[in-house]
């Protein structure tokens, strides 16, 4: 188990802006609680002391929130690209001045450490800054006529009100994702954050007023009960896009809801990432890329390595060099500095993964490091490695979202891409080879929508980012995120 480092919360820094910290959704430019004054409680994973307590909005609010940004989108996307670019370099900036700030904020609701939320801030702050750019490069087409008399030409129109409904996990970059390219497109926003994590939303729409956006363009409605929220935004036909993040479940429950108005929907949803060693990889780099991409966020990422491959020829010096540096990880306070895992978000997260252990090991997995619950810390639990697992495992089929890493051994290159690819999620996937032809076969065989080759770190605002299969549709960040906001018209101008 590794090192176990404890901070007091009440010893963390002052706040530069404390205007960030929010207790009432914002609608329309204003703070606002809900009708019936209701609120829910907003609890730090580290130690589940009371951070504060949030407006509890319903559906009435929320339908009162679509009217507003429907308001609000008739100027809104009548704007310039150039003005609705200087507006979002505002934001860009501000998050960048407040960058300490919003990472403890983040920190202090999420528990991952400091070091971690002070990454997602500035990787949230990317996407601001880089759809701010792209804003003014949505350009249309003309294209070669079918009639001598005709010309044929395409413009881009904002899709109208999005209604974004994001995870805790990633509390801050899962929002600017999705908020900098419908804004940049022209589209007005509401966003439901996670109930976990409410703070980091309401820190953004407070640099949001501070930036000067006009009012009704960018909404945070903060629930309890997501259900009410979410009815409204998949019924209200005033809603034309959905933008979610979260668990293949919910995803496809929201996907089912918006039939009946058939909205436009982008899913980023779960993963069971696969990380393949082969026989000829550099073995330390695969052991610090498998680190890299099992325990950033205590395994708590849709892009976590969820199954290691091992070739039987390393598998052994692999299994020996990767357990010596997860024992060096130190568990502890998100706000201490030294702090390199901290808590799972609760306790039915951790009850979640012991339960995962415990069938692995019933089920012929041998444990390697870890796997008991830490006396007098709820939440966390420690870097847990399992070795022998097989396919038939619960544990090769779930997602895991948290610290434990089942390690497979493998005889071929065919037989590890049918093992990879054996779920029906398709999100990420990682490999480490030295042979450039297998680099080019493997990738192509493997059925996910990203691959990392020699790196366990794939993550970045300039390329595409989503899944295959169950793990969604749609793309975000790059040059392609502006796409999911955009609605291409054609013109056939006749008569010439
Ligand atoms: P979740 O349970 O699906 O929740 C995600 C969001 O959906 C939360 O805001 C939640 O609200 C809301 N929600 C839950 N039920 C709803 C309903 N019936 N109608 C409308 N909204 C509803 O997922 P999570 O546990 O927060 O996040 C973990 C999952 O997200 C994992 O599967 C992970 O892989 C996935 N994820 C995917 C990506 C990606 O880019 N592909 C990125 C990050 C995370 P409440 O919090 O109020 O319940």
């Amino acid at each position: 188990m590794g090192e176990i480092v404890k901070m007091d919360i009440q010893n963390s820094n002052e706040m530069k802006f404390n205007g960030l910290l929010k207790d009432k959704s914002f609608i329309n430019g204003d703070w606002v609680s809900a009708d019936d004054k209701s609120t829910f409680e907003v609890i730090n994973p580290f130690d589940n002391s009371l951070i504060t307590n949030v407006a509890s909005l319903g559906g009435q609010e929320t339908r009162r929130a679509i009217d507003c940004a429907t308001e609000a989108f008739k100027t809104w996307s009548k704007t310039t690209a150039e003005e609705r670019s200087n507006l979002l370099k505002k934001l860009y900036q501000l998050q960048m001045d407040y960058l300490d700030d919003l990472a403890q904020i983040l920190t202090l609701e999420q528990g991952k450490p400091l070091k971690e939320s002070r990454g997602e801030i500035k990787y949230g702050a990317s996407f601001i800054e880089w759809f701010a750019e792209e804003a003014r490069r949505t350009y249309g087409d003309t294209i070669p006529s079918h009639g001598v008399d005709k010309r044929i030409i395409t413009i881009k129109q904002p899709v109208g009100v999005v209604a974004a409904i994001t995870p805790w996990n990633f509390p801050n970059a899962m929002i600017t994702r999705k908020i900098a390219p419908a804004l940049a497109a022209g589209c007005t926003i509401i966003v439901k954050p996670a109930k976990q994590t409410p703070l980091s939303a309401l820190a953004l729409a407070a640099l949001v007023e501070k930036a000067g956006f006009p009012k009704g363009v960018f909404n945070v409605i903060t629930a309890n009960t997501a259900r009410e929220i979410g009815d409204e935004f998949t019924s209200n036909s005033l809603v034309r896009k959905i933008s979610f993040t979260g668990s293949t479940k919910v995803g496809k429950t929201l996907m089912r809801q918006c039939a009946d108005t058939v909205k436009k929907v982008s899913m980023e949803l779960g993963g069971n990432a696969p990380f393949i060693v082969f026989e000829d990889a550099n073995i330390d780099n695969a052991v610090s890329g498998a680190i890299a991409s099992k325990f950033r966020n205590a395994g708590q990422t849709c892009v976590c390595t969820n199954r290691i491959f091992v070739h039987d020829k390393i598998y052994e010096t692999f299994v020996d060099k990767f357990t010596k540096a997860v024992r060096k990880l130190k568990l502890g306070s998100g706000l201490d500095e030294k702090t390199e895992i901290g808590p799972l978000i609760n306790k039915d997260a951790v009850e979640f993964i012991d339960g995962l252990v415990k069938k692995s090991v019933s089920e012929g997995a041998e444990l390697i490091l870890g796997g008991q619950q830490i006396d007098n810390m709820e939440n966390f639990y420690p870097p847990t490695i399992l070795s022998n697992v097989n396919s038939d495992m619960e544990i090769f089929k779930n997602e895991i979202f948290g610290s434990i890493a089942p390690i497979i051994k493998f005889n071929d290159e065919a037989e590890v891409i049918r093992m990879a690819n054996d779920t029906p999620f398709g999100l990420a996937s990682y490999f480490y080879t030295n042979d450039y032809a297998k680099i080019w076969r493997v990738s192509e065989g493997l059925e996910y929508g990203m691959v990392g080759v020699n790196t366990g770190m794939i993550s970045t605002t300039v390329a595409p980012f989503g899944g295959v299969k169950e793990s969604g549709n749609g793309r975000e960040g790059s040059k392609y995120g502006m796409d999911d906001y955009l609605e291409i018209k054609y013109l056939c101008i006749g008569g010439i």
